[in-house]
């Protein structure tokens, strides 16, 4: 493990990486602009670095990371797929980043352009008929999703629709999105086969509810086969149907939404479309909606004028207004759009198909080593679990996660869904080679092979990480987010 003093403490009184030119004009004073007590002679505790001590210091931090460009980046439901370059170029040119958010229309007609488009492509995508690229991830798409919703049954004079409908196998941020919205949960179990059944659905279905909210395909990675009739259960007694569209990396061009009976969905543009995310961003997640809801989407909008030209427009109604600053994750947007222009309709397909391929030769080359719960044909990704290595030798899915930053994998997502005891939820992306699939494999049977003849190793890994197994509720409540001089 490395010393905490190679990677942190590195101050030294007195030393300085700047040396400030001679002024050549009159220096002002503190003293002459601000008053005696206000004034400091020394900042506590700054640290005090040369140039050298300082780009080690950051170049150390930056080898620490793991990235999608490191090595195989395999979590779940987060679909950490490689990030083309060209994208980065696209939207680094100067007419996209020189430009500022209180610039007149006119002056903006090519970054409106880009909006109105990406709009228009996702609209082909999805299926849906409307689609603003407002809110800035998934969860803030959710939470639109879930006040177009509140409104739209307020404006019906249905204020009593005040549940919605959600599988004990969503995304934690479904539920809280609802809740935020002032809806309450109404939580529905999957069936044996890791989907819901239009059965379970009729039962919770009634005239108080607002929504079913579902992710198709799930996060067990299967194709919830029976969306149609689902659609049709809620339909009929007033409700509407919400998809996060997350996991919209399986059904590019070979499903729309909008033919499953979809009304809003969101999708995750740093996701599906190949946009970095990781360490909190930035992320993007637009929100697609049938006509009937349109008027309900957040504002800006970007409207065609009748002599061509494009405008930012806030005069709509009914919208549920702002969401964030401005028109959403603009230069994300760019990196999207790039992205999906540059495969197209067929390239898009082919993105798809390549992500169910890969995940099933994953699961079927995990056979027979792992426990798979839902045995069955899956989509972008699957789900495996630890219930043979525990059985025999009390190894755990933390401990496998754990040995395989040892191999220079990240691991995948751990003991979620909820509903799988153990799980690891896999998902390799279509940017993985035949052979680094082959590898990772390879690494989880070595792993498995590990927990029967020398479990501790497992047991006690990471053994070549500069952190072992930290407190993860302790560093999620008390964060230590600068440096201190120690005490
Ligand atoms: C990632 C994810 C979300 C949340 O998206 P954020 O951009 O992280 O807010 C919601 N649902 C599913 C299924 C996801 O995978």
């Amino acid at each position: 493990m490395l010393d905490d003093r190679l990677l942190f403490e590195k101050s030294v009184v007195g030393r300085t990486g700047i040396r400030p030119p001679v002024p050549d004009v009159p220096l002002v004073k503190p003293s002459d602009l601000l008053p005696a007590t206000l004034i400091r002679e020394d900042i506590e505790g700054f640290p005090e670095l040369s140039e050298i001590d300082l780009s080690r210091h950051y170049t150390a931090l930056s080898s620490l990371n793991f990235g999608i460009d490191t090595g195989m980046y395999p979590l779940g439901s987060c679909t950490m797929k490689y990030n083309p370059k060209v994208n980065e170029d696209i939207a680094s040119l100067k007419g996209f980043t020189a430009i500022h958010p209180y610039m007149p229309d006119s002056l903006v007609q090519g970054a409106l352009k880009v909006i109105c488009e990406l709009e228009e492509l996702l609209k082909e995508i999805t299926g849906m008929d409307a689609v603003s690229v407002h809110p800035s991830a998934g969860a803030q798409g959710e939470l639109c999703g879930m006040l177009m919703l509140a409104s739209y049954f307020k404006d019906r004079g249905e204020d009593k629709r005040k549940k919605i409908i959600i599988p004990d196998t969503a995304h934690g941020t479904n539920p809280a999105s609802s809740a935020l919205a002032g809806f309450s949960v109404v939580p529905v179990k999957t069936d044996k086969s890791g989907i819901l059944s239009a059965e379970a659905i009729r039962e919770v279905m009634d005239e108080e509810t607002a929504a079913l909210m579902l992710t198709n395909p799930n996060t067990l990675g299967l194709f919830e086969t029976n969306i149609k009739e689902i659609a049709d259960i809620v339909h009929e007694k007033g409700g509407l149907i919400y998809c996060d569209g997350a996991n919209l990396n399986a059904i590019m061009g070979l499903a729309k939404l909008g033919d499953m009976g979809v009304d809003i969905v969101q999708l995750n543009l740093h996701k599906t479309f190949s946009t970095p995310h990781g360490g909190g961003g930035p992320g993007s997640g637009p929100i697609g909606v049938t006509a009937e809801l349109e008027p309900y989407l957040p504002v800006p909008r970007v409207i065609k004028n009748e002599n061509g030209t494009l405008s930012l427009t806030t005069d709509r109604p009914n919208s549920i207004g702002r969401l964030r600053a401005f028109y959403g994750q603009f230069l994300v947007l760019v990196k999207a759009y790039s992205y999906i222009r540059r495969l197209g309709g067929e390239g898009l397909t082919k993105v798809s198909e390549t992500a169910i391929l890969n995940a099933n030769y994953l699961k079927e080359g995990l056979r027979g080593t792992f426990d798979i719960p839902f045995d069955r044909a899956c989509m972008h990704e699957c789900v495996v679990t630890d219930k043979l290595q525990l059985e025999e030798s009390g190894v755990s899915t933390m401990d496998i996660a754990k040995r395989l930053i040892d191999y220079g994998f990240h691991p995948p997502t751990i003991y979620f869904p909820l509903v799988v005891s153990g799980a690891m939820m896999i998902e390799p992306t279509e940017t993985e080679s035949l052979q680094s699939i082959d590898e990772l494999v390879r690494v989880m049977k070595l792993v498995s092979k590990e927990a029967k003849e020398d479990p501790q190793t497992v047991k006690s890994a990471p053994h070549r990480a500069p952190r072992k197994r930290i407190d993860e509720t302790a560093a999620a409540r008390n964060p230590v987010l600068r440096w201190r001089e120690e005490a």
